[in-house]
């Protein structure tokens, strides 16, 4: 994979690393991503997703493996792009898991395995990726968290508070980072339609039908229309935009 210098487009130019990008939001935001002049750096679990996703992103597109809750998985990574592109412009912590368990039922395994995808590697990310970015005196960190990040979300105990931890982790490594010319925002989807949408139905069959009637929009979105948001915050054309949180949802949250 070569490095996109003579792109145009919006991202043109830039080193981007997407984690959980073999499929669902994180693959439609590379992409986008690539549409716009960016290299991009695919991680996951599922190796096989995985590289067929790069495969059919195309040249400027890789996949690594990678488990976000490993620190010395986030090194390797990091210095393996580095190493091969010389610098990373972009990073979005995209991969999670939304695992059902109440405040009273959940058991401590499942809070101890959502919150260390979910929180601690995005703050492993962070760090891995911004102290490359500190050296480089630039990059946008986009944080996915989640609808469920701004509000309460009953039986779904350790998915809310990991998305509300990301929001104000957020905030906390934007005004640290600023002064390197790094900007961190979080974007707060609703119900997008990928495989985590799978999970709704086995909790409960009839969930998607109650969901529909708290969207004013009327519809689920599709990963595309998170996408498109995730550009913006790549690009320049946010610039001015740090430590906030960028709602994208069908009007849920209204
Ligand atoms: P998805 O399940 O299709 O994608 C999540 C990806 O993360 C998968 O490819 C998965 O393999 C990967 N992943 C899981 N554990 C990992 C680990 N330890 N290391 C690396 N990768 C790992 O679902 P999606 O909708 O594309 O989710 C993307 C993000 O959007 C998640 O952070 C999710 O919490 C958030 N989100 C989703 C929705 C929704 O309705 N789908 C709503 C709000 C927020």
């Amino acid at each position: 994979m070569t490095t996109n210098t003579s792109a145009t487009g919006r991202l043109a130019g830039k080193v981007a690393l997407i984690t959980g990008g073999a499929r669902g939001q994180g693959a439609s935001e590379a992409g986008l991503f690539i549409n716009e002049g960016a290299t991009v750096v695919i991680t996951d679990v599922l190796d096989g997703e995985g590289h067929a996703t790069a495969l059919a992103l195309g040249p400027q597109c890789s996949y690594l493996h990678q488990d976000v809750t490993d620190p010395v998985n986030w090194q390797a990574v990091v210095d393996s792009i580095v190493e091969q592109h010389g610098r990373i412009d972009v990073l979005v912590n995209n991969a999670g898991v939304f695992l059902p368990g109440s405040v009273l039922e959940s058991s401590l395994d499942t809070w101890n395995r959502v919150i260390a995808i979910n929180q601690t590697g995005v703050f492993l990310g962070m760090q891995t990726v911004g102290r490359v970015m500190v050296e480089q005196r630039g990059g946008s960190i986009v944080n996915i968290s989640s609808v469920a990040g701004l509000s309460g979300a009953a039986g779904f105990h350790a998915y809310c508070a990991s998305k509300w931890a990301v929001r104000g982790m957020t905030k906390a490594a934007a005004r640290e980072l600023a002064p390197f010319g790094i900007r961190v925002n979080s974007v707060h989807p609703g119900i997008i339609d990928t495989n985590m949408l799978q999970t709704f139905d086995d909790v409960d069959k009839g969930i998607r039908g109650a969901l529909l009637t708290r969207i004013p929009l009327g519809r689920f979105a599709e990963a595309v229309e998170v996408g498109e948001l995730v550009v913006f915050l790549a690009s320049e054309e946010s610039r001015y935009s740090t430590g906030s949180e960028f709602v994208v949802d069908g009007g849920m949250m209204s």
